[in-house]
């Protein structure tokens, strides 16, 4: 069954994305997204936490970050089974966490601002409602975040450059 957390996936990974309501397997997450062998997107969201903000930070590594992660069956695994990443392991990829949050902080103003506009049973589901039409109603947001993609393909580039 497609639900509205996968529609407003879809929408903002550009990718269809399989939303389970449950605890990642990494112990004591609040969420988590995966890459299955088959080339997949999961995304995990922890019941018991803030399902919007962990939603929209959980997309954004999916829609900047998918194509360099580690293929694996981990998002087989029973919710809080495996051990959650060292302090070592995180700061490491401190990079990418900012980017997932920076992507993640426009998705969440951009929803705040429109909600109202959308007709459904709370207040979480028209902020996901509209996160399944971003960025129509917001030309900023849209442009804001195309510039900002097009500061790390720079940026990209430039490692590359100095790499070879
Ligand atoms: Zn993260």
């Amino acid at each position: 069954m497609t639900t509205i957390f996968d529609k407003a996936a879809l929408n903002l990974c550009k990718r269809s994305v399989t939303v389970r309501l449950q605890p990642p397997v990494w112990a004591l997450a609040s969420g988590a997204a995966y890459k299955t062998r088959t080339g997949a997107a999961v995304i995990d969201l922890d019941p018991g936490a803030d399902l919007f903000k962990t939603f929209c930070h959980e997309a954004a590594h999916i829609r900047c970050q998918f194509g360099r992660m580690t293929p694996s069956d981990a998002w087989k695994a029973l919710p809080g089974s495996l051990p959650r990443a060292s302090a070592a392991a995180v700061k490491a990829n401190l990079a990418a966490e900012s980017q997932a949050d920076r992507f993640a902080s426009i998705w969440e103003n951009y929803a705040l601002r429109y909600a109202a506009r959308y007709q459904a049973n709370n207040a979480l589901e028209r902020r996901l409602k509209a996160l399944e039409a971003w960025p129509k109603l917001d030309v900023e947001s849209a442009l804001e975040l195309a510039e900002y993609q097009r500061q790390l393909e720079a940026a990209k580039s430039a490692a590359a450059r100095i790499g070879r």
